[in-house]
């Protein structure tokens, strides 16, 4: 037996928590019975669930590295009706979801999958996923000013943990450089708060890794499916 909202993660319905307000919000059935209250369990094997009036099926996991291009919302659905990352996976029969979230503006390597559970354990902020950018600044950052982002530097919300940083290019004609940066956590719009905090502010930004996982040799929105030791290695 397995907690109702565990089943209908690992099914692919949403991200565990937003099962557990699925569930709240009375739009999940147990055997023909609405179940409100979370922590109910069931056997996923022979209860009969649905969300909405629609069977659940426990469908076969996906794991997806996508090259999300600029000028992309990572969500299900905009209210605008900008393009969003799920309408590169519309011909694909299961429902994949991203893990985490990059800017509209940020291009680069996002996790896609329909395992709510290994979803939730990627973004967990205990679990600290080594994430690589590149990031385009204004200007040439002196050293001491990198190694005040190195050390961790006050946000409003609060410090950021110790982070690596490199020079990777100095364009001079164009007065910009180009820094690989990786962080051990995820918070909203963390890199460029950085570069912001000291007068940097980021004109391009491109994550090439995360975790063990590199973008390299993967065009711009185009994606590939993760190998079984892949997905292992990041659990
Ligand atoms: N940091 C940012 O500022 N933006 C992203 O998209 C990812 C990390």
């Amino acid at each position: 037996m397995e907690r109702l909202q565990k089943v209908l993660a690992e099914a692919g319905v949403a991200s565990r928590r937003k099962c557990e307000e699925l569930i709240t919000a009375g739009r999940v059935q147990v055997n023909d019975e609405v179940v409100t209250t979370l922590g109910v369990k069931v056997d996923a094997s022979s209860d009969t669930i649905r969300v909405d009036g629609k069977l659940i099926r426990k469908q076969a996991k996906v794991y997806v590295i996508f090259n999300k291009p600029k000028g992309v919302i990572t969500s299900a659905e905009d209210p605008e009706g900008r393009k969003t990352v799920t309408d590169f996976f519309r011909h694909m029969k299961e429902r994949i979801y991203p893990v985490g979230r990059l800017d509209y503006d940020t291009e680069g390597l996002l996790l896609m999958t329909n395992d709510g559970e290994f979803a939730h354990l990627l973004t967990h902020p205990k679990h600290h996923v080594p994430r690589t950018y590149l990031a385009t600044v204004k200007g040439v950052p002196h050293g001491s000013l990198l190694d005040k982002l190195r050390a961790g530097i006050q946000l409003e919300d609060g410090m950021t943990s110790p982070a690596e940083l490199e020079y990777s290019n100095v364009l001079p004609e164009k007065n910009e450089s180009v820094i690989k940066i990786t962080i051990y956590e995820g918070r909203n719009r963390q890199v460029r708060r950085m570069f912001e905090a000291i007068h940097h502010p980021v004109i391009k930004l491109k994550r090439v890794q995360f975790g063990p996982l590199l973008l390299s040799g993967l065009p711009r929105g185009k994606f590939r499916l993760m190998s079984p030791q892949e997905v292992n290695e990041l659990r």
